[in-house]
């Protein structure tokens, strides 16, 4: 099959590529290089049946293509609330050309949906009939209430134009090749551990996350991708942690000398999160496998190799170390 991965520089993105060309399909990853890198798809860049094409998903393109799996968009706050705006036309605008493609080539096509559309939520844990507590004026709207809009736009082209969608909502995911200054809270306390910094906890760290290592993720959405159920299906590993728990783990692998520096609760924060897998259970036959202590061994693997390496490029004065945002 030709599939379009779009944001498939990105962290999840590039780890489904591995297991879609690891398959045999033709991949395009189309990708705008905000929070995405091409060393992510590098050993892919060669292959014949692949293809990367620099692309902002707020204009319109034309492809032939069976699949689309629609992941573009930033994931991080500290990377969605930079430029809010382009936030919200990347979740409508963009959604709107995948689905008007989508439409046109008759692709079946995946929106990576997210939790974050139940907010900060009053219902625990999270089931998909739960129609969520999000603010709309607030700073994690341009996400939030994004995704909502991206949501209702699957359905409508569904009802409308008979467009073949599934809908995904996706639980905190973890592990190797998330920006090691990406902002979220696992990537922040490894990359802090190794380097000798305080990890920052916000608040008193009793809010809670429930975190999904990336190769259950990815066997989660090419299930979903390639069965009959439309969604939207939580995708999400139900082990809950507080995010002192979580900084307390990463401390006992990492270096148990590290110090815990509080920091104040950003706005609008979810106190608790922990997805009702039910649905994924018996409709997609899927649960996460990998326990948590593995993954963040495996994450923490390959954060060594890469803050090892950006050092040593630092110290010889390249300029690719540490690459800024630029959308
Ligand atoms: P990521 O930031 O690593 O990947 C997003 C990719 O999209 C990047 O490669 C980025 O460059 C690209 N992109 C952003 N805006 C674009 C645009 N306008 N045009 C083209 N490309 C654009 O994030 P991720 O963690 O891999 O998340 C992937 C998807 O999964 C996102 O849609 C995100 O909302 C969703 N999601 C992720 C998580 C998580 O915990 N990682 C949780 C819920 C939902
Ligand atoms: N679109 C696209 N690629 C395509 C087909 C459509 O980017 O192959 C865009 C199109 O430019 C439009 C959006 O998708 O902005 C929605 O398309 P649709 O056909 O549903 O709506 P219309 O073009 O009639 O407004
Ligand atoms: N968090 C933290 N320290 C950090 C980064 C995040 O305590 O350095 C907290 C954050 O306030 C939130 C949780 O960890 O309660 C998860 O944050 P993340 O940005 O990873 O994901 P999201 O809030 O979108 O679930």
């Amino acid at each position: 099959m030709r599939i379009l991965v779009t944001g498939g520089a990105g962290f999840i993105g590039s780890h489904l590529i591995d297991r879609l060309m690891e398959e045999g399909h033709d991949v395009i990853c189309l990708d705008n290089f905000y929070t995405g890198r091409k060393r992510n798809v590098l050993k892919w860049i060669n292959h014949p049946y692949f293809e990367l094409i620099r692309h902002d998903i707020t204009e319109p393109i034309r492809l032939e293509v069976d699949q689309i799996y629609h992941l573009a968009c930033p994931a991080s706050p500290v990377h969605y609330q930079y430029n809010p705006v382009k936030t919200i036309k990347t979740n409508v605008m963009g959604t709107l050309n995948m689905l008007g493609l989508a439409k046109r080539v008759k692709a079946r096509i995946l929106l990576a949906s997210t939790s974050e559309v139940y907010g900060d939520p009053e219902v625990h844990p999270q089931s998909e009939e739960y129609r969520g507590n999000v603010n709309t004026i607030g700073i994690r709207s341009c996400y939030d209430e994004g995704k909502r809009v991206a949501e209702t736009l699957c359905f409508d082209y569904h009802r409308q134009n008979n467009v073949d969608v599934r809908v995904a909502r996706i639980f905190n995911t973890y592990g190797p090749r998330m920006l090691e200054n990406d902002g979220r809270v696992v990537s922040n306390f490894v990359a802090q551990a190794l380097r000798g910094e305080a990890l920052t906890v916000y608040g008193d760290g009793s809010q809670t996350r429930s975190f999904c290592y990336v190769a259950d993720l990815v066997d989660g959405l090419m299930r979903l991708m390639n069965g009959d159920h439309l969604g939207p299906i939580n995708l999400g590993n139900p082990g809950e942690y507080t995010i002192l728990e979580l900084a307390q783990m990463i401390q006992g692998k990492i270096n148990p000398d590290s110090e815990i520096q509080y920091k104040p609760m950003p706005q609008d924060d979810p106190k608790r999160r922990k997805p009702d897998i039910t649905k994924a259970k018996s409709l997609l036959e899927w649960e996460p496998k990998v326990p948590v202590q593995q993954g963040l061994d495996r994450m923490i693997a390959d954060f060594r190799d890469r803050l090892g390496a950006s050092s040593s490029e630092q110290a010889a004065g390249s300029s690719q170390a540490e690459p800024t945002p630029v959308a």
